[in-house]
């Protein structure tokens, strides 16, 4: 029992290569991803702990020490590494988070698929995360637990360390009662969530259908509300909430409901962007489109991307607007997922396919017109592209936040650039003067990326520069576990 600060998160907080057949660890240079930011948070206490798993060929008798010291420019550190077996791994994560939970997380039930989880399986994983955390936390230490696939650790956690102040953030939306509800596990999972301190979700729609369907499923009452702030009211987006619940009761407990959108690393994406390398890259890449027009998109190759809806609306603009050919360029950044899942298998081979017909029905000799890249483009190059690009063009059907949209937005030193966004994106709430987009609607996808490519100068510039104050104004720095501090419990009151 050491850490005052626990972060339990799926993932170990570093790469772990082999280096002439010694293991090193190294540290994730890319400020995408929350590892750095969550690893920021250990500056705070005297000692900080991570929990996360690792593979394991006999997880009884790891070949590997499951409790390590870090001590690196974020502070001294441990990490429990719990050791799973390729199976587990495989039941926990690729097939109950991944098969069931994300597409309901996302309101894609049809996706959602029941027959293959080991319901059991799922549950020995939690609790081993919650009985390794339980062994390392010091008394009243902050516990703060990520993300749908540990759903259950607040609840066996609880039950082993009543004194620890536990908190819980949702990377990924939190979809209404009716969808929520279609899980046959759902009062398990929201029991454990109800016995945290306090629970964060990005936006305050979130927020807001956590609590009906906690409310649908106990006798939940809520004790405070708040107006969301103006800032984050717009009429472009289906995702705003007007007043949003900020504590509930349950018993006789009272547990925080926070909202608490993260951010970008935005000193950091400023200095990427005005460095020498990036300007020389973005100077490369604009020579090379010679006048064309570049449209970005980036993410990762799900169905909850809108990968497949964007391919389709920029077929019809070649198709409506001869005079776009050969004067506009797309490059479709979809970072394959894991091939083994059958989803993501197919939606890759339909994103192949549809690129194929683009440049097949249009492309000359002289001009490809879309550019599919489909491994991940390290953070420096995506920069220089942020930088170089015309128009952003991010398009999911359900996203938590999307990163990438306030990547673009930091990078535009320059002050120019058009990001049209989907209005289900997390961020939409805070990015009010991006140009929304209803990506179900064929119509509102087409229209708002002609109104982007059409923007004038001075519109571009107001509305980027009102984009660049949303994402300074919330730093990734701002992000904290909704209500409760991160500090060091006094040492008198320690066990
Ligand atoms: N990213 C990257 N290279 C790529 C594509 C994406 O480094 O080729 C990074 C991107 O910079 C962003 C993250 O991956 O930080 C994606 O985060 P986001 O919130 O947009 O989507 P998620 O993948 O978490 O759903």
């Amino acid at each position: 029992m050491s850490s005052d600060l626990v972060i339990v998160y799926h993932r170990q907080p570093y790469e772990e290569v082999k280096e002439n057949g010694r293991i090193v660890f190294r540290e994730n240079k890319s400020p995408n991803g929350i590892v750095p930011t969550l690893k920021s948070f250990f500056g705070s206490v005297d000692h900080g702990g991570w929990v996360a798993w690792k593979l394991a060929d006999d997880p009884e008798n790891p070949d590997f020490e499951k409790r390590i010291e870090v001590n690196d420019a974020y502070g001294q550190y441990s990490v429990s590494r719990l050791p799973l077996s390729a199976e587990q791994v495989r039941e926990f994560y690729h097939v109950t988070s991944k098969e069931a939970f994300w597409p309901i997380l996302h309101s894609f039930k049809e996706r959602y698929n029941y027959d293959p989880v080991d319901w059991a399986n799922f549950q020995t994983v939690n609790r081993r995360f919650a009985e390794a955390v339980a062994e390392e936390a010091a008394r009243n230490a902050l516990v703060w637990v990520h993300d749908y696939n540990l759903w259950l650790v607040p609840g066996y956690l609880r039950e082993m360390r009543p004194d620890l102040r536990i908190a819980f953030f949702h990377h990924t939306p939190f979809p209404s009662a009716d969808t929520f509800n279609v899980l046959p596990w759902r009062k398990e999972i929201v029991e454990s969530l109800l016995s945290c301190d306090d629970i964060g979700f990005h936006i305050p729609r979130y927020a807001a259908n956590f609590v009906s369907v906690a409310r649908s499923l106990f006798d939940v009452d809520v004790v405070e509300r708040v107006r969301v702030p103006d800032a984050w009211i717009s009429e472009g987006t289906a995702l705003t909430e007007r007043v949003m619940p900020t504590q509930i009761a349950v018993d006789d407990r009272k547990v925080c409901v926070s909202v608490t959108p993260v951010g970008v690393d935005g000193d950091f994406i400023n200095e990427r962007a005005r460095a020498l390398e990036t300007s020389k890259k973005t100077a490369e890449i604009r020579q090379e489109l010679n006048d064309e027009r570049l449209i970005l998109s980036v993410g990762r190759t799900d169905y909850t991307k809108g990968g497949i809806e964007q391919l389709c609306s920029y077929e019809r603009l070649l198709e409506n607007n001869p005079d776009l050919r050969g004067n506009v360029r797309l490059m479709h950044v979809s970072v394959s997922a894991n091939r083994n899942m059958t989803a993501y298998a197919e939606i890759q081979s339909d994103i192949e396919q549809i690129v194929g017909r683009i440049n097949g029905r249009f492309g000359r000799l002289d001009w490809q017109p879309v550019t599919l890249i489909s491994r991940a483009v390290p953070f420096a190059d995506l920069v220089a592209y942020y930088r170089a690009a015309d128009v952003a063009w991010i398009t999911p059907l359900a996203d938590g936040m999307n990163l990438v949209c306030k990547e673009f937005v930091a990078s535009r030193v320059d002050g120019d650039g058009v990001l049209v966004l989907s209005e289900f994106a997390g961020a939409a709430v805070e990015l009010s003067e991006a140009v929304f987009t209803n990506p179900f609607s064929h119509k509102s996808m087409d229209r708002a990326i002609l109104q982007a490519l059409n923007m004038p100068e001075h519109e571009r510039r107001q509305r980027m520069g009102s984009l660049r104050e949303a994402v300074e104004g919330n730093d990734v720095r701002q992000w904290t576990p909704g209500r409760l501090t991160v500090s060091s419990a006094p040492k008198a009151s320690a066990a």
